[in-house]
């Protein structure tokens, strides 16, 4: 089945949400799906460790308000360690 791109016609019209990120630290596990899943590149690995001795994600230099609330990362942890709360833009 072929697929085709296109600008959606609404595009205008539609509301494109915005999400506030909140990570639970000592919860995460380091497997990085969050930041490999994320569509908006918001999220990267920390340098630092948390209690577990795991590199947790964070949010991207520049990537502050990019989240678009999509909780695709919420959906695809494991631990239950992030989520995001829609906030107005
Ligand atoms: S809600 Fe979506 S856009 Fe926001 S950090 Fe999670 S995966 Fe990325
Ligand atoms: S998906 Fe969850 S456990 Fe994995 S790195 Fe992200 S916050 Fe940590």
């Amino acid at each position: 089945m072929e697929v085709f791109a296109r600008t959606p016609i609404d595009l205008e019209s539609m509301h494109i949400p915005h999400g506030q990120v909140y990570i639970i630290l000592h919860r995460c596990k380091g497997c990085k799906m969050c930041i490999e899943f994320c569509p908006q590149e918001v999220l990267q690995v920390s340098t630092d460790l948390n209690e577990k001795g795991y590199h947790y994600p964070q949010i991207a230099p520049g990537k502050e308000k990019a989240c678009v609330h999509c909780e695709f990362c919420t959906m695809i942890c494991p631990e239950f360690a992030i989520f995001t709360l829609e906030v107005e833009a």
